[in-house]
């Protein structure tokens, strides 16, 4: 899954980048809010969430905010800022915004906010993403099949997730690349190929089908 991380300040932006790439996020980071407003302009839908801190250069996070849902992008926004007020936050979720959490706060939190709005998105009221015999849970990072805990690696995880969270659907290739690699990361031609068969042999070869010039999809 992507997220488009908006934050000025460095070190915070890498160490958040870190931690949620850690957590098999794909995490783009942007340091103010034209940057960030030019990627959602140009690929809209390649991320699952942004986070955006309030105090940019520039334009503010709030700013940004009321114009993506003025022009109808209703992407889920989860500021991360240090402004604590009640009325700060009060104007951040007017804006829009889906969640509010302020500094410093812990990766924990942050994780568990994040997995709460990504639920909402596809309507769970639990962290696991079920299909068949698989299951998938975006907590505890843990894949069953049959009840029986798989070993994944944290790209197939996310490529897994990712076809989990529209059952029946295909994906593409380039789409699958989209949801599991940020940018400036290396990615190889047949990345994707070889996740989908490692996934296979560890799944079963009718786990994951091939539609031939469409992309892939659960059995
Ligand atoms: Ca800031």
């Amino acid at each position: 899954m992507r997220i488009l991380l908006v934050e000025d300040d460095t070190m915070i932006g890498r160490t958040l980048q870190q931690a949620l790439t850690q957590d098999s996020y794909a995490v783009d980071l942007v340091g103010d809010a034209e940057a960030a407003k030019v990627a959602l302009d140009t690929t809209p839908g390649a991320w699952a969430m942004v986070l955006l801190d309030l105090g940019l250069p520039g334009k503010s996070g709030l700013e940004l905010l009321r114009d993506l849902r003025r022009a109808g992008n209703r992407v889920r926004v989860l500021i991360v800022t240090a402004r604590d007020s009640v009325s700060d936050r009060v104007a951040g979720l007017d804006a829009g915004a889906d969640d509010y959490l302020t500094k410093p706060f812990s990766l924990d939190e942050l994780a568990a906010r994040m997995r709460a709005l990504l639920r909402r998105d596809i309507g769970r009221e639990d962290n696991l993403l079920r299909h068949g015999e698989l299951t998938l849970d975006t907590a505890t990072r843990i894949v069953t099949q049959g009840g029986r805990a798989i070993d994944v690696s944290s790209r197939e995880f996310a490529l897994l997730a990712a076809l989990l969270e529209h059952p029946g659907a295909a994906l593409s290739k380039a789409q699958l690349e989209e949801r599991i690699y940020g940018w400036g990361e290396e990615v190889e031609s047949n990345a994707i190929e070889v996740h989908v068969h490692n996934l296979r042999r560890k799944l079963g070869v009718e786990a994951i089908r091939t539609l031939r010039g469409v992309g892939y999809a659960l059995a």
